[in-house]
């Protein structure tokens, strides 16, 4: 009877993973209708100065509300656009609207978002050589000064010497280059020197048990140092504690992003709470 038991856990996993890929499938479609349909939104999470407290930008994050799944997380629906072959659509979707809400934002009492809106950008979009073109086309009317582009640090190393031509031209452009998901990637110093990013995003996963793992709390201190030594400057993610706020500020971090300072909003949200006075 152990392998009729055996026949019975093999049967049902072969089900799980017939509904895994019926889910996906599905899911394909349903997210391309909604990238075409307009069904997609952004919210904006603020960034701030972690000395003086101050605004500095924000992050715009895409955000799907399904009908029958509700929200479905972006760490689920961007891969499996980039895998799908939707990413361009869902990315030039998000360029162009990000554009759209930054002239909005113009005519709120405080005038605009201060700062740069910050815009992730997949492998495979940074991978065309119109790259820079292809934004300004999508994003018309808005100065690249306005404009912060991420990459994840593994997707700048997919392609390093690529990516050392595109962040060059994308800054003569004026836009600045984030280096997101920092600490995660295995990026050489030869190599982040060669990337002319303004900034590196300290990876959430360091910054989470920061107080009370050390080895943590050396690699943020390192990645700090690191960014000091080649002048960029450092974000901090997922700060979700004074305690995080004020160690990182200690250590010299510029900027931080978090559920302490704010979460993601949808933008009439962040302007109330974050443009108005
Ligand atoms: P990311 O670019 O590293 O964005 C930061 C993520 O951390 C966001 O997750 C944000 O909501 C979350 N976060 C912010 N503060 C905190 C905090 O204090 N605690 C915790 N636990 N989380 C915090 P989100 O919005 O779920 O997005 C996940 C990832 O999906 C993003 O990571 C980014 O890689 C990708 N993504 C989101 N929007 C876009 C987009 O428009 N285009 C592309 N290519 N990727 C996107
Ligand atoms: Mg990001
Ligand atoms: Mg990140
Ligand atoms: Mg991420």
């Amino acid at each position: 009877h152990h392998a009729k038991r055996r026949e019975k856990s093999i049967c049902s996993y072969t089900q799980t993973m017939r509904h895994a890929l019926q889910r996906r499938q599905r899911m394909t479609e349903r997210l391309s209708a909604a990238i075409t349909e307009d069904q997609l939104e952004l919210y904006f999470q603020p960034q701030v100065n972690l000395t003086s407290g101050r605004l500095t930008g924000a992050e715009a994050l895409c955000r799907w509300y399904d009908a029958e799944w509700g929200w479905v997380s972006p760490s689920e629906f961007i891969p499996l656009a980039e895998e799908r072959g939707l990413i361009r659509i869902l990315g030039d979707w998000v360029l162009k609207e990000s554009a759209r809400q930054l002239l909005a934002w113009r005519n709120q009492p405080r005038g605009g978002l201060p700062g740069r809106l910050s815009i992730n950008i997949s492998a495979q979009q940074f991978a065309d050589p119109e790259l820079p073109r292809h934004i300004a086309h999508l994003t018309a009317g808005v100065s690249p000064s306005a404009i912060s582009l991420e990459l994840t640090e593994s997707d700048f190393m997919r392609d390093p010497d690529q990516a050392v031509e595109i962040t060059h031209t994308m800054r003569q452009a004026g836009y600045a280059l984030a280096i997101d998901d920092f600490g995660t990637g295995y990026s050489s110093l030869s190599y982040l020197r060669r990337f002319a990013a303004d900034a590196l995003k300290i990876d959430i996963s360091f910054v989470r048990e920061m107080l009370e793992n050390k080895n943590d709390r050396t690699i943020v201190q390192t990645i700090i140092a690191m960014a000091n030594a080649l002048e960029m400057k450092t974000v901090a993610e997922g700060v979700e504690t004074l305690n995080q706020a004020n160690l990182l500020a200690e250590m010299g971090c510029n900027e931080a992003q978090g559920y302490w300072f704010g979460r993601p909003l949808p933008a009439d949200k962040f302007a109330a709470v974050w443009l108005n006075t």
